[in-house]
Parts: C-alpha cells; structure tokens; sequence
C-alpha cells in the first residue's frame, strides 16, 4: 500500500471510532441501511487521497463496470447498494447523523450555527436540544483530511467519484 493508502486508512479509522458512539446515541432515529441511497448523489467529488483508495481497492471493478446512470453517485449498484462499502469517502461516513456546523454571516460578521439532518432521520429529539457533542461537527476532520492530501500531492483539487471509471454510461 502506497503512502497516500496508509495515511488515509489510519484517518478512516480514526473517523470511524468518532462516528460509533454518535451512531449507537442516535441509533433509534436512523434509518440508514444497505439500499437507502437518498445521500448518494451524483456529482460527489472527493480529495484526491480519498479516490486512490477507491481505484486501490477496486481497481477491476472500475475498468470492467459502468457507472450507475445519470443522477445517482455513479457506484451505487441497481439495488442501491455501494460497490465500495469499506473503502467509501469521508462525506459518505458521516451520512444520516445529525450534523453541526458555522457560517460567518456576511453582514455581521457573527458566527452562526448551524444543525441538521437527514428527512428520513428527522423523528426523534429536536436537533437544538441535543447536545454540541451528540452531533457530527463539519469542519474538523476535512481540515485533518486536506492537510494530508497537501502533504502527499501537494494540491487541492477534487475528483469526481464518476471520473474513477474507465468506462461512461
Ligand atoms: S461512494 Fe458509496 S456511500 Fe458514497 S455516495 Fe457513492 S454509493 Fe453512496
């Protein structure tokens, strides 16, 4: 495994130990599974660490399959299933929690919170009244994620999850 594969490894893991407890707090509102693909857009873009872990890890799949049609993330498969589960970027880990995050409003210059969810995760406490710690904050780990992508490539630039394929629906 090169560099980039180890470094960004060590991040998933790193992330995915943040994300169990706040999937085991929230367990009984998400209703995130195998097939709900509301998240799974199309057009995602991903650093360019986070892409050689997918063409790494499913290289034959990339040259030998299509992309998923037009207005779907191009890995979903026809029931709606990611094709590269484990190794999926840091935007897809996060999906489905209640998510925290800052603006700086323009005119003030104050900043601001910000809470959401997925609909389908809606049901359950109001988002304002849980706790700053009992929701995913966005920020934090993209800053730890571009800072590596700066070391190892030395750019910034994004790839586009359908760009990965070989082939074009
Ligand atoms: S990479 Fe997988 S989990 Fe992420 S949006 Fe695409 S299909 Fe969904």
């Amino acid at each position: 495994m090169s560099d980039g594969g180890a470094r960004v490894r060590g991040l998933y893991h790193a992330l995915d130990e943040q994300v169990r407890p706040l999937l085991a707090r929230h367990a009984d509102r998400l209703g995130c599974r195998r097939g709900c693909a509301h998240c799974c857009i199309d057009g995602l873009t991903v650093l360019q660490l986070e892409a050689d872990r997918i063409v790494a890890a499913h290289a034959e799949l990339l040259r030998t399959e299509a992309p998923a049609p037009a207005g779907r993330c191009a890995l979903l498969d026809a029931e709606g299933a990611c094709r590269v589960y484990e190794v999926r970027p840091y935007v897809c880990r996060t999906q489905g929690l209640p998510l925290r995050w800052f603006e700086e409003d323009e005119a003030s210059g104050e900043i601001h919170e910000y809470r959401d969810i997925c609909p389908i995760n809606l049901e359950g406490p109001a988002l304002a009244t849980l706790g700053d710690e009992e929701l995913w904050t966005l920020g934090p780990f993209e800053e730890h994620l571009l800072d590596a992508n700066l070391e190892l490539f030395g750019h910034d630039r994004r790839v586009a999850l359908r760009d990965l394929f070989a082939k074009r629906c």
